[in-house]
């Protein structure tokens, strides 16, 4: 079977490295793919939003199955477009893509089918918004309602604080992402990433995860697309997995189902344990970058099967298997990230990091020249080791990320600590 992989970071890097290890493979293609990936997988240089080239390049391939990675593919509707030609491909439709594209239609369905999530208000312009701010307590959230790429988010302390949020979300900031906004209540709790597999009809844990999103030790700095992460997250105890699942996953996969737009894909949920139990955060509808790397180094079972149960409706007669050790990620970024990028230079001894047992070395933005590699984006590696603890898959992971020269790269040295405490390691 010849399959494509759309996408270019570490998770796509982490699918084609699954992929390429199925026995079934036969030949397989990343658009655009990586240094990294090319390791694995021809990388053909094709923008998602060109159809015709991507329909091109399947029918000059005979690519029999597509999967999607990243999330702007989804709600553009790629998924749409080549089931629409008889290609059979993995991912949600548009119309499914909403429970990531917009916040206020996941929080309605949450409405409607009594999935706990924090109370909220939707709103189209600035007073009826700030009319309803008046009438809350502090702190409270305030979210652009479309993709702004995790930067449309605050939580306000102040009253302030709050009407400038509003504001500043209707002032065109996040373009047509913030037309609309959602404000709710804060949710006092730890957080946890749950993933879930969907066919449409049936739907199959696929495990939890923890990111570290600030750049810096500590938590500290800015927000990024994600510093680091592991796998399984001490919190999800297989109690709290089975209530997620009943209270949470289960049931919007039905909705979707009974209001017509099935879900067929990856289902990541943001959740805020709470006093009072699992609440639902957001959805995204794909896997987490890099939570992907540390949930697929984990899976025993071939992936591709997986992805085609999924795509086919069938997901009821697999069973998954995992490898019980955790896995732990930690991500190596260009300085400057998430800021403006200094001169990245050049990458040496990735050989000697992948030695390391129990290593992958997941490439997110590079390219190779000759015997090196350049970076060519903020994040750019992920060094991802399993381990008989988290303890042990984290020194793992550092031990293989001392052995790459680096010197235009930086990691956080605290990957994986906080999930040390709580799992009382
Ligand atoms: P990202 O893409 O970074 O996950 P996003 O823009 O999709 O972010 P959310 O996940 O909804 O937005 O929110 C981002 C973060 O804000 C959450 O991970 C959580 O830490 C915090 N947050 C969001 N909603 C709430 C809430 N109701 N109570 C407390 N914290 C919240």
């Amino acid at each position: 079977m010849n399959v494509l992989v759309i996408g270019s970071g570490g998770r796509e890097h982490a699918l084609c490295w699954a992929l390429a290890k199925s026995p079934l493979m036969g030949r397989l293609f990343c658009a655009p793919g990586n240094g990294g990936i090319a390791e694995v997988a021809t990388c053909i240089d094709l923008d998602f939003r060109e159809t015709d080239r991507v329909l091109a390049l399947i029918r000059a391939e005979k690519i029999d199955f597509v999967v999607v990675g990243p999330e702007a593919p989804l709600v553009f509707g790629l998924v749409d477009k080549l089931t629409e030609k008889g290609i059979k491909v993995f991912g949600p439709t548009a119309a499914a893509a909403q429970l990531e594209g917009s916040k206020g239609f996941t929080k309605d369905l949450c409405a409607r089918h009594d999935i706990p999530t924090a109370g909220y208000g939707r709103f189209h312009d600035k007073a009826s918004a700030l009319a309803y701010l008046e009438k809350q307590g502090l702190p409270i959230v305030i979210k652009a309602d479309g993709l702004a790429a995790g930067k449309g988010v605050v939580i306000a302390t102040t009253r302030d604080e709050a009407i400038e949020a509003v504001e500043d979300c209707f002032s065109g900031r996040f373009g047509s992402a913030g037309s609309e906004i959602v404000i709710e209540a804060f949710l006092d709790g730890e957080e946890a990433s749950f993933f879930a597999i969907a066919d449409g009809r049936h739907v199959v844990a696929l495990g939890s995860a923890q990111d570290h999103k600030r750049v810096f030790d500590n938590d500290e700095g800015p927000n990024t697309g994600g510093m680091g992460a592991v796998a399984p997250s001490p919190l999800m105890t297989p109690a709290m997995v089975d209530e997620v699942m009943a209270r949470i996953i289960r049931p919007t996969v039905a909705a979707m189902s009974a209001e017509g737009r099935p879900f067929k894909g990856v289902l990541y949920a943001g959740l805020m344990l709470t006093g009072t139990g699992p609440q639902l955060i957001e959805y995204n509808v794909r896997f987490g970058d890099p939570e992907c790397q540390v949930l697929l180094m984990r899976m025993k079972s071939d992936l591709l099967p997986v992805l085609i149960a999924a795509a086919d409706g069938v997901l009821d007669r697999l069973n998954i298997e995992w490898d019980s050790r955790p896995a732990v990620s930690v991500v190596l970024a260009t300085n400057g990230y998430p800021g403006d990028l200094l001169p990245g230079g050049e990458i040496r001894g990735l050989d000697a990091a992948a030695a390391v047992p129990d290593v992958k070395v997941f490439h997110a933005a590079t390219r190779a020249v000759g015997d090196h590699f350049v970076p060519v984006g903020g994040r750019v590696l992920n060094v991802t080791a399993l381990g008989e603890t988290i303890t042990r898959a984290r020194e793992i992971a550092y031990e293989a990320v001392g052995k790459i020269d680096w010197p235009g790269g930086f990691c956080r040295s605290d990957i994986a600590l906080k999930a040390i405490v709580a799992a009382g390691e």
